[in-house]
């Protein structure tokens, strides 16, 4: 399968809209989903349990590996945060594709504050990390501010994504 995958980032953002939590997952080469996760912070009572680490996490343990062999990707709804990125690199995954990035978080604090490509090139010594930025960003990009637009927008908005 060549990634970027259009179907699989779509799934993501869809359900993110649904359930309200950002989401990510860890993608075979042959696009097969390993696992899913959604950020659990405040149930698991867990600051470093976001959704690409709980998505790292539950694959690692399917797997039963902490060093993933080559050919796995990590899909995410949102921008990876240092922790996030860091993580990708520890578990040795080829790739990262996210689609939301800070420019579009509304309120809320900068959580990619320092960008994942960064973390990628400064880590390459580690692992290197395949990195796709951005994608179907017009998807999500407007899911943190929809409470500022008026309800037939974002319900527009909620329908495009809906209707893929
Ligand atoms: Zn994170």
């Amino acid at each position: 399968m060549k990634h970027p995958n259009k179907e699989i980032m779509i799934d993501l953002i869809k359900k993110q809209w649904q359930n309200h939590s950002i989401y990510a997952a860890v993608i075979t080469n042959d696009g097969v989903i390993i696992s899913e996760g959604t950020t659990t912070v405040a149930q698991s009572c867990d600051p470093t349990a976001h959704a690409e680490v709980n998505a790292i996490r539950e694959a690692s343990r399917l797997l039963k590996t902490s060093q993933f062999p080559s050919g796995y990707w990590l899909y995410s709804t949102f921008e990876p945060c240092p922790l996030c990125s860091s993580a990708a690199i520890w578990a040795g995954l080829d790739g990262i594709v996210y689609a939301n990035n800070p420019t579009y978080r509304g309120d809320l604090p900068n959580w990619s504050f320092i960008r994942c490509a960064d973390v990628l090139e400064k880590g390459r010594d580690i692992h290197q990390v395949t990195l796709y930025s951005d994608y179907l960003i017009e998807e999500i990009k407007g899911y943190f501010t929809r409470h500022k637009k008026d309800n037939t927008k974002s319900e527009d908005e909620h329908g495009e994504v809906s209707s893929l």
